[in-house]
């Protein structure tokens, strides 16, 4: 049976709005996901409920704050597959939770180490290990994906006993390609290099197993998996989050302080300074179950349907070059040659159609496909076909008046 998104959108009330008398197609779900009510909910519970610190007060309010947010932490490590609640970090987002680990590694690099990335990533995952290669003396080196996904030839030549990070998305947000991700891992961990994922365009699609794929650290944000915005996760095997020097320091991450001298807290607090993101973690820990309580087969199914029914519709078309993939994927990224992909969108978004124009934050991958922007089309659980055509039907439309 075919996922019902159908019923599926009533759970997602800011979808029951039309734009500008059109009905409201988002298909912006790469950049940022809606929340259904569980999500809504159990914030809103929170701040009529059970508002107030965490950790530090002995009293009634705070312990039910301290257990719904620890409790969240659970629901999130389960999510993940995380062997034990102490290796999940909150973080702000996928790009702290990266910032985290190019800080806390810094301690361990050495002139003419190398830092390995692949040619698809986010700027996330790009500029903090740019920023820490020139810090240290390290080498930013980069693995040559093509835009396929696939390896260059000759791709064991980037790994070499220099290796000493090598961070990697999982699925690339401009282009919806997925990496080979395990053999990078297994290749990787023969140098004994330290492995990142960035999950940030995963999780909300693919179940992950964090021990299954056996990297040392895995980062996502909530808000792509219809959770909160402003909170994230550094996910990490204990020996590698021991490692991890603080990115920052001062409250909560201690266990004694005097002028001369601090004694930090265990794993996870020793990561997590000052009052943390306590409603966020409640969201995003909805927001898990919320997904939990789907079909993630069918899910994914019906948003690789709906992505390649478009990815269908416009290849016959002809004059749109098509950088996703024919299958597999949840996103379609395209180009019009002569029509400016800004001015796609601002008609598309004129007929109700919220897409993505631009770079997608992965400069240099734009430049290994010669364009200076796609635009993107991203699908997500509660889209539907209807919304599939209105995307194709005002795209085409669009192309005919700007031509
Ligand atoms: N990595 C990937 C693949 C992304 O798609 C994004 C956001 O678009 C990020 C990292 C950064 O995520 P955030 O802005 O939530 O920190």
């Amino acid at each position: 049976m075919a996922f019902d998104s159908y019923t599926l959108r009533n759970q997602f009330p800011i979808l029951q709005q039309t734009a500008y008398d059109y009905p409201l197609a988002y298909l912006d779900n790469a950049a940022t996901t809606q929340k259904p009510l569980l999500v809504l909910d159990a914030i809103q519970d929170y701040y009529r409920s059970f508002n107030a610190n965490v950790h530090r007060g002995a009293h009634f309010l705070s312990d039910r704050a301290t257990n719904h947010f620890e409790q969240a932490r659970e629901r999130v490590a389960n999510f993940i597959n995380a062997p034990e609640n102490s290796h999940v970090i909150w973080s702000k987002g996928t790009t702290e939770a990266i910032n985290m680990v190019a800080y806390g590694l810094e301690h361990l690099l050495e002139k003419d180490d190398e830092i390995l990335i692949t040619s698809l990533e986010h700027h996330a995952n790009l500029v903090p290990w740019q920023q820490l290669a020139f810090r240290t003396g390290a080498r930013l080196r980069v693995l040559p994906l093509t835009s396929n996904g696939e390896w260059e030839p000759e791709y064991q030549k980037y790994f070499t006993d220099r290796t000493r990070i090598f961070a990697a998305t999982q699925v690339s947000n401009a282009i919806g390609v997925r990496t080979p991700l395990q053999t990078m891992i297994n290749e990787a961990k023969q140098y004994n290099a330290f492995t990142l994922v960035d999950g940030a365009q995963a999780v909300a699609h693919y179940p992950v197993d964090v021990q299954a794929i056996d990297c040392d650290f895995y980062v996502f944000s909530g808000h792509k998996m219809y959770g909160p915005t402003g909170i994230g996760v550094l996910y990490g095997k204990s020996q590698a989050l021991d490692v991890l020097l603080p990115y920052q320091t001062g409250g909560e991450m201690v266990r004694h302080v005097a002028y001369q001298a601090t004694e930090f807290n265990i794993l996870p607090y020793r990561l997590e300074a000052g009052t943390p993101h306590i409603d966020g973690a409640i969201g995003l820990a909805a927001a898990c179950e919320f997904l939990a309580q789907q079909d993630r087969v069918a899910l994914l199914d019906w948003e690789q349907k709906l992505a390649n029914h478009v990815y269908t519709r416009l290849r016959k078309e002809g004059g749109i070059e098509i950088y996703s993939p024919e299958h597999e994927t949840t996103l379609v990224s395209l180009s019009v040659p002569n029509i400016h992909t800004i001015d796609l969108n601002a008609y598309l978004d004129s007929k109700g159609v919220a897409v993505r124009a631009g770079s997608h934050c992965a400069h240099p991958l734009m430049a290994q496909l010669g364009v200076s922007g796609t635009l993107r089309a991203s699908f997500a659980c509660y889209n539907t076909l209807e919304e599939a055509d209105q995307f194709c039907d005002v795209l085409l439309e669009a192309i005919e008046i700007l031509a």
